[in-house]
């Protein structure tokens, strides 16, 4: 069994989706084991995605990240990770899958509806970053 964390970013929210993501990992069977509702602020949205802090569009992504409220998710099942990275598709909508969440649903490269953990390491480290180990629920 493997964990991710998963965020429906601000767009995807104010468009009204975030119940379709939702239903789309609950049919593909990665169970939900810890989910909230929160707005970061700029700060944490900085830290949050600090690996970036280098790149030209960090000031742009962590205005949006903040402009609104996110859903956090922690999902649990085989290859989570991956199976998650599959059903959001690729970062830039353009080059993403049709039936994938960001065909679906997002607006741009930035506005892509929603974030998923890219390894074990990362998906541990952002797992921790939004929830503490008595918020995850045991599933067995
Ligand atoms: N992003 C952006 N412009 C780019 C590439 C990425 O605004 O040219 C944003 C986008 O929201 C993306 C996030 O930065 O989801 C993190 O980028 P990464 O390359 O890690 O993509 P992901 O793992 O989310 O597919």
């Amino acid at each position: 069994m493997e964990r991710t964390l998963s965020i429906i970013k601000p767009d995807a929210v104010s468009k009204g989706v975030m119940g379709k993501i939702i239903d789309r990992f609950e049919r593909e069977g990665l169970k939900i084991v810890a989910m909230k509702m929160v707005k970061l602020t700029k700060e944490e949205a900085k830290a949050f995605y600090s690996v970036h802090r280098d790149k030209p569009f960090f000031d742009s992504l962590t205005d949006f990240m903040s402009s609104g409220p996110v859903v956090v998710m922690v999902l649990e099942g085989e290859k989570a990770i991956e199976r998650n990275r599959e059903i959001m598709g690729a970062t830039n909508p353009k080059d993403a899958a049709p039936g994938t969440l960001r065909h679906q649903f997002a607006t741009d490269v930035e506005k892509n509806a929603v974030h998923g953990s890219d390894a074990p390491e990362t998906a541990q480290r952002e797992i921790a970053f939004f929830f503490s180990e008595q918020e995850l629920v045991r599933l067995t």
